[in-house]
């Protein structure tokens, strides 16, 4: 057993302008990523910008990370990167510009890597400039894991890529939630979740790993009757979102993620699904099969959770995020692909046949009329 989370990781209120001096012990010059509007808005660029001020670090912003960062904003990032002779690179936001910030530091160290060439699997572990992670949803647990999700449309491929990029340091405030609107924080919130259960219905699961799912699912239920009222979200629960959506993180770190989230991978790409809700659709289904692998397992999932049964768990989750059609062409299509994907189905905890396959995607996806 192993346990290997390199980041140093502070969760606190204020915690960006609490710890400025950490940042000197990073770099010299930072390249800011962003999305286009929400970092500025929410109050933590300039927490970042201050605190960069304060430790006399130049910076340049680059905010041009869209949502499921691609290939060629990641590029044009390292260019700016290079440009302004930056040295690390701070990624705030959600997912997209986090995981975008560890691609581009990556492209910052390996000039001769083309992002487009960024899924090809290296034949040696490559080196990246440091990265420091402000998340700013309470979903994918970024600041805490070494995966970057980069789409590369020529090839119409959204996935991991596959080298390991931890950031340096992550400063996790939930105060930045207070601009998000409810389905966001719902949308961010399944995805924490999916980390959680695909983390313990998982091949590498193991007692050492468990803790962070285990402790986390705990906290998630606390969350759960916020996340399902019609009421929006109370700022005293905001760090606790944040805290859960950062120990989901470490949990995949360990383990990675199983099917639910190689089934999303399709329908964020071919039907501009969110990320949450795309994996969240498949999350009960595939709790349903790998019941008959590991029945204590699922039954710890539940009662973490506050739930008595799987049809509980289908409920929830069709309160939280609906139900989504798709044309059966698309679903057969989706299916076939999940088939051949041994990269999730080896990381399942039981042999996943074909007709499960199919069970999980006609359980999780209604067919357009
Ligand atoms: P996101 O794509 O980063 O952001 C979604 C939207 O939320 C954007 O429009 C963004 O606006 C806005 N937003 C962000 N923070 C906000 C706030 N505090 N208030 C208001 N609006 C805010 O969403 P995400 O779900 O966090 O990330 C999804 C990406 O992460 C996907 O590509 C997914 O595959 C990946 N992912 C990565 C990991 C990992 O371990 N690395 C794990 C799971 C998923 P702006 O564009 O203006 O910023
Ligand atoms: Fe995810």
């Amino acid at each position: 057993m192993r346990f290997f989370v390199p980041t140093d990781i502070y969760i606190e209120n204020d915690c960006v302008k609490n710890h400025t001096q950490d940042f000197q012990a990073i770099g010299k010059r930072a390249l800011i990523m962003t999305g286009r509007h929400s970092a500025a808005a929410n109050g933590s660029l300039d927490d970042v910008t201050g605190a960069l001020d304060a430790e006399h670090i130049p910076f340049q912003i680059f905010n041009e990370v869209e949502e499921n960062p691609s290939t060629d904003t990641v590029r044009k990032a390292a260019q700016a990167a290079r440009d302004f002779e930056a040295d690390f690179v701070i990624g705030i936001g959600g997912g997209s510009a986090i995981d975008a910030a560890k691609a581009a530091a990556l492209l910052l160290s390996n000039p001769s890597v083309d992002a487009d060439d960024l899924h090809k699997a290296p034949n040696r572990p490559l080196s990246h400039a440091p990265v420091v992670a402000v998340p700013t949803t309470c979903g994918t647990g970024s600041e805490a894991t070494p995966v970057a999700i980069i789409t590369n449309h020529k090839i119409h491929l959204k996935k991991s890529i596959p080298h390991r990029i931890f950031p340096a340091l992550a400063l996790v405030d939930g105060k930045y939630l207070a601009s998000a609107k409810k389905a966001l924080v719902v949308n961010t919130a399944v995805d924490a979740l999916s980390h959680m259960v695909e983390s313990i219905l998982n091949v590498k699961s193991n007692a050492f790993n468990r803790m962070f799912p285990e402790y986390g699912l705990r906290l998630w239920g606390e969350c759960k009757s916020a996340l399902l009222s019609d009421k929006d979200i109370d700022a005293n629960l905001y760090e606790k979102l944040m805290l859960t959506s950062t120990i989901a993180g470490m949990s995949i770190a360990h383990t990675s993620t199983t099917l639910p989230h190689g089934m999303s991978y399709d329908l964020t790409l071919n039907a501009g699904v969110p990320h949450g809700p795309a994996v969240g659709y498949f999350l009960a289904a595939y709790t349903e099969v790998c019941a008959k692998f590991v029945p204590g397992d699922v039954e710890k999932i539940l009662s973490l959770l506050g739930l008595k049964n799987i049809d509980d768990f289908t409920a929830m989750l069709q309160n939280l995020i609906g139900t989504y059609a798709v044309t059966r062409e698309m679903r057969d299509k989706f299916a076939a692909a999940m088939k051949v994907n041994r990269s999730k189905l080896d990381l399942a905890p039981g042999p996943i046949s074909p007709e499960d396959v199919d069970f999980i995607y006609e359980k999780s996806l209604n067919i357009k009329p």
